[in-house]
């Protein structure tokens, strides 16, 4: 598509977004949106094709190519739209583009890119977390079922999932690399159970999962029969790419909230410029480092496309990332002083007690999809390829 053909879509989307999106919605992703408007706004999106603007659209998905499905995103964050970006279309779409059968991409893509089945990620167990391969729950081939039983930990949104993407050990002799399959079962039957795990911030997003005979359709299995790894790493890459990488950081609205609020804590002087020096320099730094993850995860997506550099430089991005969106909240905190520290109680205004359980919340962003610590052995080992 040519320039000027870029900025006629550009306006056409612009045009779009003030007819569809309520100033109301104009704050980011977040937990308190009045829900009918938010059910409305992605009712829209869902009609637009803007959930998963680059699938074709017999998947469900927009039909846009690269620079198109970049500039809807550029205009939905410069508004700070509330993002439909769920584990479907986030990380099981892509992968099912790559691997999936046709008929697997028929039935799955367009229910996701429709937002009418919820998935959630079987990956992680009390025995394997950062050593994934070591993963023990079993699948094992009956007619044409797979019956699984084990358990799975740490399983975000697993209470109201519809459908699990899991991987199994299908073959418990072979090497663990190689003796695992991903398959996709429904949660809501016997043989699947959900207890809910209570987090730090006072939530409970995440669940353990009890699998005891439950049971996966034979041509729900994805790639291979043992081939899951490859495709279990292309969905990490994809989960890591989320967020340091496609998204280039701290997002508009995120950032402006924090400038907001620091603004409002500290106050300003004659001048205009904020009070306290180590904040301010804090804040300085956070800039810089939100520019050049941008510029280079932005670099990286040109390098990879011309094939000068792997996938696992998602690593890179997740990693920065995490770092940067924890020291945002520690400075929000130093902002705050004592009253950042509120949980419940007359002290303690609602703005700032929902800032104590943000602070808690992005602990947990260097752990998922991944610890800091495993981004970096990736970086180490297959991005800098440096010999162990
Ligand atoms: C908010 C959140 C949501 C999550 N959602 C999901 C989900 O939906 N589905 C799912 O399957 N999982 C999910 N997880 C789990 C997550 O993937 C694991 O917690 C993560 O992979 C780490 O595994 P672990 O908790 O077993 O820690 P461990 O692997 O036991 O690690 C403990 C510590 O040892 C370090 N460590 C381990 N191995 C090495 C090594 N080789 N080199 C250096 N350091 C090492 C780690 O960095 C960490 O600090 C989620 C986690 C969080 C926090």
């Amino acid at each position: 598509m040519s320039t000027a053909n870029l900025e006629e879509f550009r306006q056409e989307i612009r045009t779009w977004i003030d007819e569809n999106l309520p100033s109301e919605l104009r704050v980011g992703t977040r937990k308190d949106l009045p829900k009918k408007l938010l059910s409305q706004w992605n009712k829209a999106l869902i009609s637009r094709g803007l959930v998963a603007p680059e699938w074709d659209t017999e998947y469900g998905g927009g039909g846009l190519d690269r620079k198109q499905a970049g500039i809807v995103k550029e205009e939905l964050n410069a508004v700070r739209a509330p993002k439909l970006r769920t584990f479907g279309v986030a990380m099981l779409g892509p992968t099912l583009l790559e691997f999936g059968t046709e008929e697997q991409k028929r039935e799955f893509l367009p229910q996701i890119a429709r937002n009418e089945v919820t998935w959630c990620q079987g990956y992680s167990e009390p025995g394997a977390g950062s050593d994934l391969a070591s993963l023990q729950t079993r699948a094992v081939r009956e007619g044409d079922e797979y019956i699984v039983t084990g358990q799975k930990i740490w399983t975000t949104g697993a209470d109201k999932a519809d459908w699990i993407f899991c991987l199994v050990r299908t073959e418990p002799d072979a090497p663990k690399h190689e003796g695992i399959s991903f398959l996709l079962f429904p949660m809501k039957q016997e043989g699947v159970k959900v207890s809910p795990l209570n987090l730090i911030d006072g939530s409970a997003d995440f669940s353990q999962v009890f699998f005891d005979g439950a049971r996966a359709k034979a041509s729900h299995l994805v790639g291979p029969l043992n081939g899951g790894w490859t495709i279990a790493k292309r969905l990490l890459q994809h989960e890591r790419t989320q967020d340091g990488g496609s998204e280039g950081g701290i997002t508009g609205a995120m950032k402006d909230t924090i400038f907001d609020l620091v603004k409002r804590e500290v106050g300003l002087d004659a001048r205009g410029t904020l009070q306290d020096p180590t904040i301010r320099e804090r804040l300085a730094q956070q800039e810089l480092e939100q520019l050049g993850l941008r510029l280079t995860m932005r670099r990286a997506g040109e390098e990879m496309r011309a094939s000068q550099t792997g996938r696992d430089i998602a690593s890179l991005g997740k990693y920065r990332w995490a770092n940067m969106v924890k020291d945002e909240q520690d400075i929000a905190m130093m902002a705050m002083g004592a009253q950042g520290l509120g949980w419940s109680g007359d002290g303690f205004g609602a703005d700032q007690l929902e800032r104590t359980r943000a602070w808690l919340t992005t602990r947990a962003d260097s752990i998922w999809g991944g610890t800091n610590e495993v981004q970096l052995n990736v970086i180490a080992k297959r991005v800098l390829k440096i010999p162990e």
